[in-house]
């Protein structure tokens, strides 16, 4: 029994019609496995981003930022072992055409055997034999379509950090240890993505790549490990819905030192998937680039006249995935006392929400509106609010819980003698009637807190 229900339908629906996610060229029927992020879904991932960038970057003295390339020379994708090994077994059906990862729970019998069934078409004897399949997008660099001018799509933002180690170094005059991170897009030809934006082939990466000197390596790894499962705690995902995952023998990729992944369960049977994965990559990456380069990548530490290759402990996570776990994590449907209709609620914590505040009019007369109209835009340069005068208050207020609204503010029949409003919590349900000239403190003070 999974511990948490499943609940993707309902979030994707509710994504669509509320604006947070839409599926990509959907009026040409849709690409595979792409998603756009409209007003709320847009506002949401940044507050995401911004939060890691802000933990990550501007409050820390030893990391510093990057924002490298998506096109990189094609040798950079030979050193990091990505042109050889970035693969996965893949079957194709010759009768329906689908394709399969090999490792597909859902195949039975043995691809390439009379006895494979493929699990779409449900032919026998159809699945091929498992083939190596390259996840790196590939495309063409200039006018012409030749093997010279073959580039790819990166699939990780990591190599731009390789190979930027001592532009960066010496740029910042950063003593090792010290970290360099970047948000960027990657993209990866998965072969069964899904669970809507859980796995898709155009997504984002939020890295850090942390050079330390060979020997403190597992010391920085438990450190950074720690780190960023407060991190995750620290956007209100809930404790039992969060755990490590040790990487044993046979997942360690073979330069890896030691790998964990934190890991979110979705509910249902997608149940604990990685979010994030930590990594103690040795010195792999910058000896690969000073093998191909033929570049020297060595850190000179004058303290103690050493030169050595960095090893590195790398933190890799998605911005997106982390939406998603958001998302599963906020939602939830509740009945209200007194009311025969219940509701749905975001609990997203009041940093994240995309909307901090739904003003409204209590009716559409006595100058309520302008007021409401006023109080709305006087907030919106500090955060953003939404005013909204249409339908009952009863259901003004649904709108905002179910996209996550941490407050409520109306404007009713006494605002105007008495210059106060009142205040409604998302989760308690509580009114507070407050002065209209402290209303942007007493809100910013609620919302970080
Ligand atoms: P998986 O095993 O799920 O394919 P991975 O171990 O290959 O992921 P990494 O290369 O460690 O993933 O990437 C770091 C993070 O990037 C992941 O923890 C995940 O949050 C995100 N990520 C990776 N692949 C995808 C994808 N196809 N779609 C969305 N996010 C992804």
């Amino acid at each position: 029994m999974p511990n948490h229900p499943d609940i993707m339908d309902k979030l994707v629906s509710l994504a669509k019609r509320r604006g947070f996610i839409f599926q990509s060229s959907e009026i040409y029927g849709g690409t595979g496995s792409v998603w756009d992020y409209g007003p709320l879904g847009i506002e949401l991932k940044r507050n995401l981003q911004e939060r890691w960038w802000q933990e990550m970057v501007r409050s820390r003295e030893n990391v510093e930022g990057l924002d490298s390339a998506i096109l990189m020379h094609p040798r950079v994708w030979e050193a990091s072992g990505h042109v050889s090994g970035f693969v996965d077994p893949m079957v194709d059906c010759k009768n329906c055409k689908k394709r399969f990862r090999a490792d597909d729970p859902k195949i039975k019998g043995t691809p390439g055997t009379p006895d494979g069934q493929c699990p779409a078409c449900g032919m026998k004897g159809t699945l091929g034999a498992p083939r190596q399949f390259n996840l790196m997008f590939k495309t063409f660099m200039g006018p012409v379509e030749d093997s010279a001018s073959i580039i790819y799509l990166r699939p990780e933002t990591a190599q731009g950090t390789y190979v930027n180690f001592l532009n960066v170094q010496q740029a910042t005059r950063q003593k090792v240890p010290f970290g360099i991170a970047q948000i960027g897009k990657a993209f990866r030809n998965e072969i069964t993505p899904g669970n809507f934006i859980f796995r898709t082939r155009e997504f984002e990466q939020m890295e850090m790549q942390f050079f330390v000197e060979p020997g403190t390596d597992m010391e920085w790894f438990e450190y950074w490990k720690a780190e960023r499962m407060r991190w995750h705690r620290s956007l209100g995902l809930m404790e039992n819905r969060l755990q490590f995952h040790q990487h044993g023998e046979d997942e360690l990729a073979h330069y890896a030192r030691a790998a964990f992944d934190v890991q979110f369960d979705f509910g249902g049977s997608l149940g604990f998937q990685e979010i994030e994965g930590i990594h103690n990559r040795g010195d792999f990456d910058l000896s690969q680039h000073q093998k191909f380069s033929s570049k020297k990548l060595e850190y000179f530490d004058q303290g103690t006249n050493k030169r050595f290759t960095p090893f590195v402990v790398e933190t890799a996570a998605g911005p997106n995935r982390i939406l998603l776990a958001v998302l599963v994590n906020g939602y939830r449907e509740e009945s209200v006392a007194g009311e025969d209709e219940g509701r749905v609620v975001l609990g997203l914590q009041p940093a994240l929400a995309p909307i901090k505040a739904g003003v409204f009019p209590l009716v559409k007369k006595d100058g309520m509106p302008e007021m409401a109209k006023k109080i709305a835009q006087d907030l919106r340069p500090s955060f953003p609010v939404f005013y909204d005068d249409s339908g009952a208050i009863g259901r003004r207020y649904r709108r905002q819980d179910e996209i996550g609204t941490p407050f409520c503010i109306t404007v009713d029949g006494e605002s105007a003698a008495a210059n106060t409003v009142t205040v409604r919590e998302r989760d308690t349900l509580q009114q507070e009637r407050v002065s209209t000239d402290s209303l942007r403190e007493y809100l910013l003070k609620r919302l970080t807190a």
